[in-house]
């Protein structure tokens, strides 16, 4: 995957870059260093960005590893430096929202009008009695009410937890009872490939085994005739209407929750990630405007769900606390047709997109005609988040869809991050496509050995040696997982799980997770870098590969592959990629075996489960938690594949079992 392939940023795009960007490597380099001989200088000059009701007396309490404090004895609240603070601005008219339904309906929200709304709801929920530090779950689909709930229970110091709106009941109630919540924020329904999705009915079948919840609030999305718990349930405009449009925000300690996410669970039982306001907030705010080039003109387009950390910091409070345009879109990708989000970006000029690569690699799997019969000339900047993007889905990216103007910033972070930790600055990082380029200013990453020694060069675990601003504090009602799962490995390093190489121009590449590292006669082999070597492959559209246990050498390769729309499965093609593949990387790399499958199991924020597949090679069955998982028909057809492919294989080598 090192690649030599160079990509300098474009020139007009350097020249025009925000005032707050750095515009060359030198820059880069300047705020780097600054960052890490005077850490706390530097985070403070970034938290005076966000509007304080008290100064913190302290940058950084590390005195009990790994439970970090930071802005120590300060006051803030999030809502407010979302919203308050832009309307004694020109900007209490600016667009702070636009939506679009996936009927087509079109919703503008201006800061004043956002304000109102967060406001009324806040005063609403204060009505019912609820109050700062009570927990409330938000399970709404895309619109602009969700960031309104967020944003008035951030209002009144309400830790939310956000509950992505495709999860089922039993996935919303295990959050809810782990949270011990007392209102869920929901919807009636709203539309996903035109289907309508019965979000109340969810929350109704699980509130039947959820004692804490005495109130649930239902915004109108759809207007369907749905049952209404006398005293449990209210309308979400009956409960505002009226209500004064004025609600203090709340001073809160840095250190007070601002939310609970639940992750994805790629790699087993969802974790409750609890993050903070003063360091979270410092984070977000600082990230939006290094990564993103942001300016006020821009039209900020993240594709990314509420019900994920990239909903939170980057279509809610990053962007707002900057004072952006954010576009909210409510459905599918592919609704009604494949150029749904061309189309918005052509309809709403948006300038900023960012979105994920099994987004892209889907977009390139339907063909170019989507985008090509669009106009994107609005773009100027580009992103990816979630998991590596390959080579080739890159330099699509960069072609297609920006058309060979726009700077990519891929970016590397997760959810116990808070924000943006790798990622190149798109007015001065040359790109390297598949490659995260460097930290961010301010990130003490660092990749070690085995035994915990750093090292410059080569492939190592990737860790971050001081705390940051925007880390997760703990896991939910859970400190001893927190520190087993992310401080236990390298005492006084946080542990992300991941393996990366850093190549002779210092550029990280993430390898995926330590787990999914394939270990064939002793040599640690990359899936990622086979999957991308797949990806690169004419015939294919997707790929997966896991290592499975083997007899001899330990772990043998097994690829899963979905092939383009327009290529049939057969011997030939699998021994043409088993050939592409010994061709592209080396005889080590071979599979043992080519699986085509007709979809790969992932999660619902899209990213492919190896566990699972791991699983399915293994023992042709999935014990593992499967909560998280997007479409279990997947599963099942995966592993029945597989017995039936043993079945075939054993009958061949007539050892019948
Ligand atoms: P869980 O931790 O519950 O298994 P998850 O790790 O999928 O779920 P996230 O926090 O959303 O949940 O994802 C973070 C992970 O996604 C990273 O650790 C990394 O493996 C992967 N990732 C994110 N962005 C990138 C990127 N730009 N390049 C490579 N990998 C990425
Ligand atoms: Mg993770």
């Amino acid at each position: 995957m090192n690649e030599t392939t160079v990509f300098p940023p474009p020139k007009h795009f350097t020249e025009q870059a925000a005032s707050a960007s750095a515009r060359s490597m030198a820059d880069y380099e300047r705020m780097y260093a600054a960052a890490a001989s005077e850490p706390e200088r530097f985070w403070a000059e970034q938290a005076a960005q966000l509007d304080w009701s008290a100064k913190w007396n302290k940058v950084l309490d590390w005195s009990k590893p790994p439970f970090a404090k930071w802005f120590v004895g300060g006051t803030l609240n999030a809502s407010a430096n979302c919203i308050d603070r832009h309307l004694s601005t020109w900007r209490r008219n600016k667009a702070a929202i636009l939506w679009e339904g996936e009927n087509f309906e079109q919703r503008t929200l201006t800061y004043q009008e956002l304000h109102r709304k967060v406001a009324k709801l806040a005063n609403a929920m204060k009505a019912l009695g609820l109050k700062k530090g009570v927990r409330s779950i938000i399970y709404m689909p895309m619109v602009p009410e969700a960031a309104v709930a967020m944003l008035a229970c951030a209002r009144l110091g309400m830790p939310h937890s956000v509950v992505f709106g495709g999860f089922s009941a039993e996935a919303l109630k295990t959050r809810i009872n782990d949270l011990e919540a007392t209102v869920v924020l929901t919807a009636d329904a709203s539309l996903r490939r035109g289907k309508e999705v019965l979000l109340k009915q969810n929350v109704d079948e699980a509130l039947k085994d959820c004692p804490s919840v005495q109130h649930v609030i239902v915004y109108k999305r759809l207007g369907r005739m749905i049952e209404m718990k006398q005293g449990r349930d209210h309308w979400w405009d009956d409960l505002t209407f009226g209500v004064s449009e004025v609600c203090q925000a709340e001073p809160l300690d840095s250190e007070h929750p601002l939310y609970v996410l639940y992750t994805s669970g790629t790699t087993g039982k969802p974790k409750g990630v609890v993050h903070t306001t003063g360091g979270y907030m410092t984070q977000a705010l600082a990230t939006m405007k290094w990564v993103f080039d942001l300016k006020e003109e821009d039209v900020f387009w993240c594709t990314a769900d509420i019900g994920w950390v990239t909903g939170h910091t980057y279509v809610v409070y990053g962007p707002l606390a900057a004072g952006a345009t954010v576009l909210m879109y409510e459905g599918a990708p592919d609704w009604p047709k494949p150029d749904r989000f061309w189309r918005i970006i052509e309809k709403y000029r948006v300038s900023i997109f960012y979105t994920s690569p099994t987004a892209i690699r889907a977009f390139i799997r339907q063909g170019d005609d989507w985008p090509n019969g669009r106009d994107l000339s609005s773009l100027r900047l580009l992103g990816t988040v979630g998991e590596p993007i390959n080579p080739a889905a890159w330099q699509w990216y960069w072609k297609t869809i920006g058309k060979e103007r726009c700077p990519i910033i891929d970016t590397w972070w997760q959810t116990e991050t808070g924000g943006i930790m790798i990622s190149p600055l798109p007015a001065a990082t040359p790109m390297k496509p598949g490659s995260a380029t460097k930290p961010l200013p301010g990130v003490a990453l660092e990749l070690v050995d085995e035994h915990g020694k750093a090292i410059d060069k080569g492939k190592g675990f990737l860790t971050i040696a001081r705390p940051w601003p925007g880390m997760l504090r703990t896991l939910y009602k859970d400190d001893e997982r927190f520190e087993q799962n992310y401080w236990s490995q390298y005492p006084g390093r946080y542990f992300t799980g991941d393996t990366a190489v850093r190549d002779e121009d210092g550029y990280l590449w993430v390898l995926g997770r330590n787990d999914d590292v394939i270990k064939v006669s002793g040599h640690r082999i990359s899936g990622v870098e086979i999957e991308s070597v797949l990806v690169a492959n004419k015939n294919v559209a997707e790929a997966a590969v896991v290592g499975a246990p083997h007899d001899i050498k330990g772990e043998a390769i097994h690829a899963f592959v979905t092939l383009k729309a327009n290529v049939q499965p057969s011997d030939a093609v699998a021994h043409e990629l088993s050939d592409w593949i010994v061709k592209e990387i080396g005889a080590l790399a071979r599979p043992e075996r080519i699986h085509f499958v007709a979809a790969l199991p992932k999660t619902r924020s899209g990213k492919i489960m190896r566990r699972l597949m791991r699983e399915i090679v293994t023992t042709h069955k999935v014990a593992g938690d499967t909560s998280t998982l997007e479409d279990y028909s997947v599963v099942v057809q995966l592993s029945q594949q597989g017995k039936e492919e043993d079945e075939i294989l054993g009958a061949k080598a007539g050892n019948k079992k």
